[in-house]
């Protein structure tokens, strides 16, 4: 990955790997897992997404980047995240997904989370977030679970969505 041979490209449906749980990170981080991070981030930002996971550029490991610079929070990667507690309060919010290009529909999440992660230098992280934040985090986990937020619709309306991919 060290020259523009080697860059990855956003994977999106139907590609099979989005459907396949991650594996973890293992610490200390290797060289290519830095370049798969500046790869995740780039494609993140040149495709305008609020979040993105490994899966998502072909890689199955457990780490998703947060990229809110909109509302100008810099972009942080979560390492093997994992969501310790959801609220019983829902929150519905529309979603997209880069992998699933040009489609939107509303997900029922939960409306806060305790979420548990480690940073690049292992660090462990501990953190609630609620309401887009924690949509978003809640979207990026279920992509390293093998999960999209088709998946969370009703049938019909992921069929609808998602027909174009399959046909
Ligand atoms: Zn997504």
């Amino acid at each position: 990955m060290s020259n523009n041979k080697h860059q990855l490209k956003l994977v999106t449906l139907p590609a099979e790997n989005l459907r396949e749980p991650s594996e973890k990170v293992k610490f200390p981080l290797s060289r290519d897992f830095q370049r798969l991070l500046a790869e995740m981030l780039r494609i993140c930002r040149k495709s305008k997404g609020v979040g993105i996971a490994a899966p998502q550029v072909g890689v199955n490991l457990q780490v998703v980047i947060i990229n809110l610079e909109h509302l100008k929070v810099p972009p942080f990667p979560l390492i093997n995240p994992k969501i310790q507690k959801y609220s019983a309060k829902k929150l519905l919010l529309e979603e997209g997904c880069l992998s699933v290009p040009g489609k939107f529909a509303k997900v029922e999440r939960a409306e806060k989370v305790d979420v548990v992660a480690y940073d690049p230098k292992g660090k462990k992280l501990e953190f609630k977030a609620d309401g887009f934040l924690a949509h978003v985090i809640q979207h990026e986990v279920d992509h390293i679970n093998g999960m999209l937020f088709v998946d969370r619709l009703s049938k019909a309306e992921r069929d609808e969505l998602t027909k174009e991919f399959y046909g």
